[in-house]
């Protein structure tokens, strides 16, 4: 009989390997090679095969090499507990949930399977991978050593979040949190080992298989990321394609944190410190009022980047939000050094202030007053040169207005007089430019309507020179 005794002082039960204390189980994996060689492996799947087609589920202090459970069927959860695994693989199944309890395991994949719960604690894995997998609880890793963590098309699929009394039950929620030595945390991102690992398991995932994480929550909290000096740098939180509530909570990341394809309702970051780039894409980022009152306040303190900061092709639904975003980004980029882009984040930042300003909720008159200062600032500072990023912009508007525009007016309304009877259309064009530059010799003079117009062109053309010359020299003459 083997020895060992369970954590509830049962025993184990089972007939023991012979020469040994233990069960094909429980025996060591060097008791184990010492005495059977390499047939220990078959022994053991051959009695953990059998233990779970029976409905056995509990495994306590097992030691096994490579577990591969394939359409698996139980309404019981598959509990590993003070466990040692070389690799886990769990396919095509549909169970209650997979709990690991200060194990150790090489590799987790659980691959194509229905579950309610996913738990891991206090366990030491080095990569923990989960693939289309439909989840009807929660998703929670806390407390433990995972290097490599991918969660690639997996989806909660229960039902929506009752509210009552405005608490929301938190179902649907991945939490990945307290974890050590973290090399990569990634969301449905392409990993060009991955696959390569999946073959070695035999599983096979097909090219058509990704879908959007869509989760209510997905909690990352107090997560602690190799240090190593080797790995410091290629450390990656990377998020590609997912849906829900985005929690960074406490997170020291040494490389990059990136985000793209997803749409982040509501994202919170608190105390985040990101030592590389944050990068955000072609994502959509929707908020709610009360975030906009209690988030984003203190955003730019509890988020700190200290590379440079990306936002390309985003959607706010909140101009507040856009706004702050996008200075954030505008910062990175000024103490990089490189105005250039700088200017394209303070461009869309004056852009989303703007937006702001029409949303904010005024009546009456204030409102009328606020529109139409609203639209100058269109007029005058946008418009015309892109909030002072752009000195192109004005020399184009100027050449085209004064040589065009103001001409054919002049020429339509016949309102210019000069020295000769007949005038062609080149003395309509050197009087528009004599006029616009107000250098006025007084060969050719507009009358009737023409006064008028010759004197909004006078002042078009010294704002725009001026315009232009602010531009040039904040660009050029810092
Ligand atoms: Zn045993």
């Amino acid at each position: 009989m083997c020895e060992y005794v369970y954590e509830n002082g049962k025993k184990c039960r089972l007939k023991a390997v012979e020469g040994s204390k233990y069960c094909p189980l429980h025996i060591p994996y060097e008791e184990g090679e010492s005495l059977m060689g390499e047939e220990i492996k078959n022994l053991k799947d051959k009695t953990f095969q059998r233990r779970l087609n029976r409905g056995q589920s509990y495994f306590e202090g097992v030691y096994l090499y490579d577990a591969t459970i394939k359409e698996y069927r139980s309404e019981k959860m598959l509990v590993f507990k003070n466990s040692q695994i070389k690799s886990l693989v769990i396919e095509d199944s549909e169970f209650k949930g997979l709990i690991l309890i200060n194990s150790t395991v090489d590799r987790v994949i659980l691959f194509h399977s229905k579950i309610e719960v996913l738990l891991v604690k206090g366990s030491t894995v080095f990569g923990l991978n989960v693939l289309q997998v439909d989840f009807s609880s929660n998703i929670s890793v806390r407390d433990s050593s995972v290097k490599y963590l991918m969660l690639n098309s997996t989806q909660y699929v229960g039902e929506k979040a009752e509210e009552s009394y405005g608490e929301k039950s938190a179902k649907g929620v991945v939490e990945i949190a307290g974890l050590r030595d973290v090399r990569r945390i990634g969301i449905n991102t392409r990993y060009p080992l991955l696959r390569k690992i999946l073959e070695e398991h035999g599983v096979n995932v097909s090219e058509g298989g990704r879908r959007t994480v869509k989760v209510n929550s997905l909690i990352i909290r107090d997560v602690s990321f190799d240090a190593a000096p080797r790995y410091k740098r290629q450390v990656r939180l990377s998020i590609g394609g997912f849906s829900g509530n985005l929690v960074l909570e406490n997170l020291d990341v040494f490389g990059h944190i990136e985000i793209s394809w997803s749409n982040l309702k509501s994202p919170e970051f608190v105390h985040v410190l990101i030592h590389s780039n944050l990068i955000i894409r072609k994502s959509h980022i929707t908020v709610g009022p009360t975030w906009a009152m209690t988030v984003l306040p203190s955003l730019p303190i509890e988020l700190t980047v200290s590379g440079f900061m990306i936002i390309e092709d985003c959607h706010f639904n909140n101009p507040y939000a856009e706004e702050v975003f996008y200075r954030l980004a505008r910062t990175s980029w000024e103490r990089s050094g490189d105005f250039e882009r700088a200017d394209e984040y303070y461009y869309l930042e004056m852009v989303a202030r703007r937006k702001a300003r029409l949303k904010a909720r005024r009546k009456g008159l204030r409102k009328l007053f606020d529109r139409f200062e609203v639209l100058f600032e269109w007029l005058f500072a946008d418009l015309t040169c892109k909030y002072g990023t752009d000195w192109k912009r004005p020399i184009l508007i100027w050449l085209f207005i004064v040589n065009v525009l103001f001409p054919v007016l002049f020429f339509v309304t016949k309102s210019v007089q000069g020295l000769s009877s007949s005038l062609s259309f080149l003395d309509y064009e050197y009087f528009s430019i004599v006029t616009a530059t107000t250098l006025g010799y007084g060969d050719y003079h507009p009358i009737g309507v023409g006064r008028i117009i010759a004197s909004v062109e006078a002042l078009f053309g010294m704002f725009m020179w001026a315009v232009f010359l602010t531009v040039f020299a904040r660009k050029y003459m810092r």
